[in-house]
Parts: structure tokens; C-alpha cells; sequence
């Protein structure tokens, strides 16, 4: 017999129960191996990994996505894992956003890490939604992805056939696309420590708090004998993917920071940058926000 709410005015017969997302089948494997395994197998039946669910519930909702597999990691305890080895932070891939609200490891990285994540989502999103979760789905306004860019991070990849590691210069690779193949597990994303003597600076425009940016920058730089000694200048939410502007960067080295180089790099990243466009903003507000944030960023890392 079919089940269906009864019959409502204007229809001819009952309303099929239906669950929002189209029909899938639910794996909660418990360890690493048993998750790479079941992906193998379930990868060409468009199967897909759940961490926090936080962007890829919202599209099988709308059924933008229709996997018909999920594979949930969020029992494996090895992927919880969160710590310092060879001066890299090693994030692993069940590690929410919200672990990063008070510095996780002391120093530049740790504040910084702590200051960005107030940015993403609202509070509830960043109780659920992972920080590999986000590298996976790379969203090109992702504050993680800017960071992972930033900073230089490296991608673990797990399957059956064996471990990548993966730099951030070939992972991001366009909008929500990156190098990880289907039966790939994310398991863990590795940054750099900073040396402690790093100025570091975010900033990020959007329209309403909790929105994904518009545009956004992420700046470090170091000092010696008064004028800059090494420099990352990045930005998110600008082109297809985030990444380091090399040009901005060459403004600031040799240079005293202050206003003029910090507006000389600024300028230097607006020119070079290829924004996007959408239906409310147009690629030239991208350009000229390019030239805000880095600058704001600038300013905030002295
Ligand atoms: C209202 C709202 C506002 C948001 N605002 C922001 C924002 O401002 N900034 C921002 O960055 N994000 C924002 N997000 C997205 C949020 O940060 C998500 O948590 C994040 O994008 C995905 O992480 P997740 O753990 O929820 O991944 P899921 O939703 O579970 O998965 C996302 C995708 O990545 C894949 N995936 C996940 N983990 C792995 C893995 N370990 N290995 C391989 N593939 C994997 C999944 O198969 C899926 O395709 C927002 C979400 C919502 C609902």
C-alpha cells in the first residue's frame, strides 16, 4: 500500500511522503580503511563523503546533488585528530570550525586561525561543519581555502590505491573543483607553523555577518632592520579560487611598511587579479574591493 498525507483540496488523490533529498544508502564506517574501501567501491555510483553535511545536506535538499551513497566519517576517531608534528598543524578531517574559536597552538598561527574562523557561518554551522569538509567542497569564498592558499598548506588523499600529499598550488582548481579524485578521503590538512615574529592580518567584506565574502585577503609578513623581509598576500572570494598574489607581495619586500606600501601592493594585486562577476556584483567591484582588502588586511597585520 502507498502511504501519502490524505487528499487536500484542489488535488485528485493523496501527496506522496517524500524525504527532501533523493534516495541514498547510509554507510558509517568506523575506521580509515573501512571508510577508503566502501568510497572505492561506491565512488562510481556517485557515493560521497559526509562530514559536518553543512553545504552537501543543503544541495542533496534541493536536490542539486543526488549521491547515492553517503559515506559518513564522522565515527572514525583517527580523523579527530588535531596536533603539532614537524612544526606543521596537522588537521584531520573530523576537526570542526568551531575547535578553532580559541587558538589551538600558541602563536601567530593559532591567533590567526582563531580570528578567521569567526567569519565563517554562524555558530550552529561551525559546531557541525569541518575545516576538510570545506578544502573538499572549495567554495571560492571559503575562509579555510584562503588560509590552506595562504600559507602554503599541504592535502592529504587517502584510497585504496595509496596516500597523496597534495600542495595548495595544485590542489585549488577552480570553482568548487580540486585535485582530489572520487575515491579520495581527505583526511587531513597539514599547515605550517609561523615564526613567531609574523604579522599577520585577515579581512573580509561581505554584506551581512555571517555571509560568504565578497572579497577577502589574508597577509603575512616579517620585519628586518626596518623593512620587510618575506610577505604572502592572498585573496578569497575574488577569482574562481583563492591564491597568492605575487606581485602584491613584490611591493612590499625591501619596503618599510607603512600606508604607501601597503596602498603600492594593494594597487599591484587589483591590477593583476581576473574577479568574478555575478548577477549583483560586477567583476570591476571585485577589482577595486581586491585593492580594500589587501590594504585593510595590511593595516590590521601591524
Ligand atoms: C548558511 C550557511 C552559511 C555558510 N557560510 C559559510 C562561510 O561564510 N564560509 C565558509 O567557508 N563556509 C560557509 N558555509 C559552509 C560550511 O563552512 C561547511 O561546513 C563547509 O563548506 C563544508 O564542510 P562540511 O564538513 O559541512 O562538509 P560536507 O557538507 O559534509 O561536505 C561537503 C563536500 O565535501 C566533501 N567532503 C567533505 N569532507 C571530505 C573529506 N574528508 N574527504 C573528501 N571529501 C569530503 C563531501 O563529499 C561534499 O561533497 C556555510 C554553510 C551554510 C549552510
Amino acid at each position: 500500500m502507498k502511504r501519502g498525507f490524505p487528499a487536500q483540496a484542489g488535488h485528485d488523490g493523496p501527496i506522496e511522503a517524500k524525504m527532501k533529498p533523493a534516495p541514498f544508502r547510509y554507510h558509517a564506517p568506523k575506521t580509515i580503511e573501512e571508510a577508503i574501501e566502501t568510497l572505492a567501491e561506491v565512488a562510481p555510483e556517485d557515493g560521497r563523503i559526509l562530514a559536518g553535511g553543512q553545504s552537501l545536506v543543503p544541495i542533496m535538499a534541493f536536490r542539486l546533488a543526488k549521491p547515492a551513497h553517503l559515506v559518513d566519517i564522522n565515527g572514525i576517531e583517527a580523523l579527530q585528530r588535531l596536533s603539532v608534528e614537524d612544526g606543521r598543524l596537522c588537521i584531520g578531517a573530523c576537526v570542526r570550525h568551531s575547535a578553532f574559536h580559541q587558538p589551538v597552538v600558541d602563536g601567530p598561527l593559532g591567533r590567526l586561525l582563531a580570528t578567521v574562523v569567526r567569519y565563517i557561518a554562524h555558530y550552529p554551522i561551525r559546531t557541525r561543519g569541518t575545516f576538510c569538509g570545506s578544502i573538499a567542497h572549495a567554495d571560492p569564498a571559503s575562509e579555510w581555502c584562503l588560509a590552506v592558499a595562504a600559507l602554503g598548506g599541504e592535502m592529504v588523499a587517502r584510497s585504496t590505491t595509496g596516500t597523496r600529499v597534495i600542495p595548495a598550488l595544485d590542489f585549488f582548481r577552480g570553482i568548487m573543483t580540486t585535485a582530489l579524485q572520487e575515491n579520495e578521503l581527505l583526511t587531513e590538512v597539514r599547515l605550517p607553523m609561523l615564526p613567531p615574529d609574523s604579522h599577520c592580518g585577515f579581512y573580509e567584506f561581505n554584506r551581512r555577518a555571517g555571509d560568504f565574502a565578497l572579497g577577502m585577503a589574508l597577509v603575512t609578513y616579517r620585519v628586518k632592520d626596518g623593512t620587510v623581509s618575506e610577505a604572502c598576500v592572498a585573496v578569497g572570494g575574488i577569482e574562481p579560487q583563492p591564491r597568492l598574489i605575487r606581485e602584491a607581495e613584490d611591493a612590499l619586500i625591501g619596503r618599510s611598511p607603512g600606508r604607501a606600501t601597503f596602498q603600492a601592493a594593494a594597487d599591484a594585486a587589483a591590477s593583476v587579479v581576473e574577479p568574478l562577476e555575478d548577477l549583483i556584483t560586477s567583476a570591476e567591484y571585485r577589482r577595486e574591493l581586491t585593492a580594500v582588502v589587501i590594504r585593510r588586511a595590511l593595516e590590521q597585520a601591524v
